[in-house]
C-alpha cells in the first residue's frame, strides 16, 4: 500500500510507526504514558488509525486477565501494540475499547507539547 493512501492528520502531533512512518495515533488521543507494553513502556490511547486488529485472545497481564488482540500497522505489518476488548478485573474496565501502543514501535511526529 502506498503511504499516501494512509491517514496523515495534517501535521498534528502524534505517533507514527517507527518502521514505515504511517500515523498510528494522535497526541490528543493519549490517555496515559505510564503503561507496560510487551517490550517495554507503552501508551494507552483512545483510538488508533492505519492499524489492523488481529485475533482475540485472553492474556494474563500484570493487572489480571484481559481479552486483547494484537494491533498491526497496515503500512508495514509490524505489531505496534494491542487492543483491549475486555478486562476481568473491575478496576481495569476503563481500558476496554482502548489501545496499548508500544513506545519502542513508535516515533513522535510534529510539535509535541507534552514532555517525555
Ligand atoms: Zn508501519
Amino acid at each position: 500500500m502506498s503511504p499516501h493512501a494512509l491517514n496523515t492528520y495534517d501535521g498534528r502531533p502524534g505517533f507514527s510507526c517507527a518502521n514505515c512512518a504511517a500515523v498510528i495515533a494522535l497526541q490528543d488521543e493519549l490517555i496515559s504514558k505510564a503503561f507496560q507494553g510487551r517490550d517495554g513502556r507503552g501508551y494507552l490511547t483512545h483510538s488508533a488509525t492505519n492499524v489492523r486488529i488481529g485475533s482475540k485472545e485472553d492474556r494474563a497481564l500484570m493487572t489480571g486477565v484481559h481479552t486483547v488482540a494484537d494491533v498491526f500497522c497496515v503500512g508495514c505489518g509490524d505489531r505496534v501494540g494491542w487492543y483491549y476488548y475486555k478486562a476481568s478485573d473491575q478496576s481495569q474496565k476503563y481500558k476496554e475499547g482502548k489501545y496499548l501502543l508500544e513506545r519502542e514501535r513508535l516515533i513522535k511526529e510534529n510539535a509535541w507539547s507534552l514532555d517525555e
